[in-house]
């Protein structure tokens, strides 16, 4: 057997994958062949969207744009701990002891970063894996 024809091999169920196919024949397993490198596995926009659900940027840390992704987290820690920051300072600044309609509602602002955020790394996390997969086509 070839090297060439090794590699081109579905990493689910062994079957061996005709060029220039995009998914398993037998149990379809949907790949990306190009020329140059050997099948890779596309990426599901599903999973990247519930991943990033729960920490925005692991969606593109999947996709395999790590960095974006890293930079993402460090953003989302940062914005999620504003309003903790904010309600702390007021809390020690003045003499309230309670939270009170005025706070909460100043909380529900200070969120509004991290929830832009939220938002932006399910989309764009999405979007990453279409890059993923599809890396010859531009995603605007
Ligand atoms: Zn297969």
């Amino acid at each position: 057997m070839a090297e060439e024809d090794k590699d081109r091999i579905c990493g689910v169920c062994g079957q061996s994958l005709p060029e220039g196919r995009r998914a398993c024949p037998r149990c379809g397993e949907r790949y990306i062949t190009t020329d140059s490198s050997s099948p890779r596995r596309m990426k599901r926009r599903l999973a990247a969207v519930v991943l990033a659900f729960f920490i925005p940027g692991l969606g593109h840390i999947y996709a395999g744009e790590d960095s974006k992704g890293v930079i993402l987290i460090m953003t989302a820690v940062l914005l999620g701990a504003l309003p903790y920051a904010l309600l702390w300072w007021t809390l020690k600044a003045t003499e309230v002891t309670g939270i009170s309609t005025v706070i909460s509602a100043m909380l529900s602002i200070a969120f509004l970063p991290y929830f832009v955020l939220w938002i932006y790394g399910m989309l764009d996390g999405s979007k990453a894996v279409l890059r993923y997969n599809f890396p010859d086509k531009s995603h605007e």
